[in-house]
């Protein structure tokens, strides 16, 4: 069996899980937030007191994803941004983290926050390429990249990035996001972590706040901070999302393999367009980054893609605003497509710059829906 084929009958039979109770083919939803004890004080159930500390569907979610990735360990947090945070937190007052540029703003903004607030020395470098890479000489505690990144779509060297690291002593997590586990499998290539907005790909649905965050060793003294905090600090998904994480997984590899699909064919017939000016999407053979993704992805380049329209702000916020089928609306990894003009709510992002989330709709519908809003009929 091909990995590919592990992963979709790992997603689509949530690793075996049923109800035990009734032998239903779907696990229940537990929302009782406190377990009963008996008369002689010993819990009814083991490993059920308080579901702070986690909750059997929060567990079941953590196995396939960690499984998924090939990780020894995983943790889901109530949103993506939260398990950025949780890793970010432990690195020590007055350390060091190197962050790529030009990836998710809500990291780099709240990295730069937590940083200032720390003492810590925050290096903002384009990991994308190697010569920038080449110029950091000095230890590090953490680094953080993106790939392929949101918006700009790079594709940045995973392997490169374990080997800058462990020349720098310090630790590479690998925001995955846009792959999700099915594309591409950070750990695999050495990395120490992987971190992912499961509101995305991995549920689905939008209709799920969720993150999660898994370590290549789980006796990793970085991760036992990562565990402690979290059980401690009560970062945790409640039942219900998790129960909804679940049977959106459920789906992950078939979405993915229509949402890459998808946003290829939409990424051809953009870069052939007469009033579009460049298109960013490492699937695109002519992509600075394709031989790169194609060597470090699997299956596919995902469903994310931007691209430029001809003319001025203006003309690319009419076109945003002539589109029927893509939704605008911010985020990523639904069924159904999304568009942001992104540089309405990040200023540094260019004004022509549109970026699209390409859903399991058909993807000549899409097309169509593009052209008619470029050419304005
Ligand atoms: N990482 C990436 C690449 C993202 O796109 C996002 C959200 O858009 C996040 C992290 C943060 O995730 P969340 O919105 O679930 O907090």
């Amino acid at each position: 069996m091909s990995k590919h084929d592990d992963l979709d009958t790992l997603f689509a039979q949530a690793d075996g899980a049923i109800d035990a109770a009734t032998g239903g083919v779907v696990p229940p939803i537990q929302p009782a937030t406190t377990f009963v004890r008996g008369e002689d004080y010993v819990p009814l159930s083991e490993g059920h007191l308080y579901s702070r500390d986690d909750s059997d569907l929060t567990r079941l979610a953590e196995r396939i994803l960690a499984k998924a990735e090939g990780a020894e360990a995983g943790l889901l947090f109530p949103s993506g941004m939260a398990a950025v945070a949780a890793l970010f937190r432990t690195v020590p007052n007055g350390g060091r983290i190197v962050l790529q540029t030009g990836i998710y703003w809500g990291t780099t903004k709240w990295a730069r926050d937590f940083c200032a607030r720390r003492d810590i020395t925050l290096n903002e470098v384009e990991m994308a390429d190697a010569n920038a890479r080449d110029s950091l000489d000095s230890s590090a505690d953490l680094i953080w990249i993106e790939t392929p990144s949101n918006p700009y779509l790079k594709t940045v060297d995973i392997r490169a990035c374990v080997a800058l690291a462990k020349s720098m002593g310090a630790q590479l997590c690998v925001d995955s996001t846009a792959a999700t586990p099915v594309l591409q499998t950070p750990l695999a290539l050495g990395a120490h972590y992987v971190m992912h907005s499961a509101t995305k790909a991995i549920n689905g649905h939008s209709d799920v706040l969720a993150g999660f965050l898994a370590t290549a060793r789980e006796d990793d003294p970085r991760w036992q901070m990562v565990v402690d905090d979290r059980h401690d600090a009560g970062a945790v998904l409640g039942s219900f999302e998790a129960w909804l994480l679940i049977r959106g997984m459920r789906t992950l590899p078939l979405r993915m393999e229509r949402m890459s699909a998808n946003a290829l064919a939409v990424a051809k017939a953009l870069a052939n367009h007469a009033g579009v000016d460049g298109v960013l999407y490492p699937g695109l053979p002519t992509d600075p980054g394709h031989n790169l993704a194609g060597s470090q992805m699997n299956g596919g380049f995902g469903s994310l893609l931007s691209f430029m329209v001809k003319g001025s702000k203006a003309d690319a916020l009419a076109a945003v605003g002539r589109l029927k089928l893509f939704k605008r609306a911010t985020s990523l990894g639904g069924v159904e497509s999304l568009v942001e003009h992104r540089h309405t709510i990040e200023e540094a992002v260019p004004e022509t710059l549109i970026r699209l989330s390409c859903g399991i709709e058909s993807a000549a519908a899409l097309i169509e829906d593009l052209d008619s809003a470029l050419t304005g009929h």
